[in-house]
């Protein structure tokens, strides 16, 4: 049985050890990739810290990660359309294919999601095996560290065109790499004005360099009137949290304009008070939650906004790291005094 190094959560503890793995085996509708790159998502972070969240969710032995690249060495007796030697990025929700959502075009929230380097093995490792259903084929334009980030610019690009940014004045709260990618994503997708908003100056600073028009401080006392300023003080047309802060989510609704959309996104800790009535009700604004990608529409989506130039994700890479260098890579992704974009990792 030929064997692989894997970035493992091997206990129910802190931390990730490396471990030597059998290579998964690929199914009669699966493809089996070679990794060729990969990206730390905050997701990993919570499971590296196990913090309550991972506790909850993860049961170890798991190969972490999900933001991955690979290209194809095998394919499962049923799989067709894909070829040896195809790059592939990961969408690292499998959906069940059965559920009412399924049915329904919805596959990304399926009722059976399992979610690759949460629910079932990740591709922190040489190989990885996934159902052929999850397996973006990539054109020849694309690099295997562009297509590691594909997962998680997805969100983004799926966050801005369900809140149909075009001709519009769009907030994004939280400027870490997936408020970074949502930057990009807008003016891609032909946002006029795009307001970065967070407490780190080093994030808006990162902010510019995706396209932002203007950074606000999230802890600027007179946030608010600079956000209402625009439409003569009508408010903004779309706010998009990617923080999960209370403040902000709460800042970002009240913010829009009447009939505005807030786009909801990151992920809030505990449950988020709100004045249903002022906030929402009789001000006609539009609440809408993002979670994964549309498959495949997404995707599609932003394909095209890649290789047309449109959008760029590269500059969000900031480090990169062999595999085994993870304990090192992860500690610079959690730190917040420095200019930390995505991070690469290569086995
Ligand atoms: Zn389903």
């Amino acid at each position: 049985m030929p064997t692989m190094r894997a970035v493992m959560k091997k206990e129910a503890a802190l931390g990730t050890s490396h471990q030597t793995v059998d290579v998964p085996k690929c199914g009669p509708d699966d493809v089996l990739l070679k990794v060729k790159a990969a990206s730390i998502c905050g997701t990993d972070l919570h499971i590296y810290k196990w913090d309550s969240w991972a506790q909850g969710v993860i049961k170890p032995p798991l190969i972490l990660g999900h933001e991955i690249a690979g290209e194809v060495v095998e394919l499962g007796g049923r799989v067709d359309g894909l070829a040896v030697g195809d790059l592939i990025s990961v969408e690292s929700h499998i959906p069940c294919g059965k559920c009412y959502q399924c049915r329904h075009d919805l596959r990304h929230i399926c009722d059976n999601l399992q979610i690759v380097g949460v629910h079932r093995a990740g591709g922190f490792a040489e190989y990885l095996s996934i159902p052929a259903v999850c397996a973006w084929k990539n054109g020849p334009a694309i690099t295997s560290d562009i297509a590691a980030l594909l997962e998680p610019l997805g969100n983004a690009v799926y966050a801005a065109s369900e809140a149909q940014v075009a001709g519009q004045n769009v907030a994004v709260f939280g400027c870490g790499p997936a408020g970074l990618f949502t930057i990009a994503a807008c003016k891609a997708l032909g946002a006029v004005k795009v307001i970065a908003v967070d407490v780190n100056p080093k994030h808006l600073e990162m902010a510019t360099s995706m396209g932002a028009d203007e950074l606000l401080d999230g802890a600027d006392p007179t946030l608010m009137e600079r956000l209402e300023s625009h439409r003569g003080g009508a408010g903004l047309d779309i706010s998009i949290d990617m923080s999960g802060n209370h403040k902000a989510i709460v800042t970002a609704i009240r913010s829009l304009r009447k009939g505005g959309t807030f786009v909801a996104f990151g992920i809030p800790p505990g449950p988020i008070e709100l004045n249903l009535a002022n906030d929402v009700i009789l001000t006609g604004r539009r609440i809408l939650g993002i979670v994964g990608r549309h498959m495949f529409r997404t995707w599609e989506l932003m394909q095209r906004l890649i290789e047309s130039g449109k959008l760029n994700p590269a500059p969000i890479i900031t480090h990169r790291y062999k595999m085994a260098d993870f304990d090192e890579a992860i500690r610079v992704r959690a730190s917040t005094d420095a200019r930390v974009g995505k991070v690469i990792l290569t086995p």
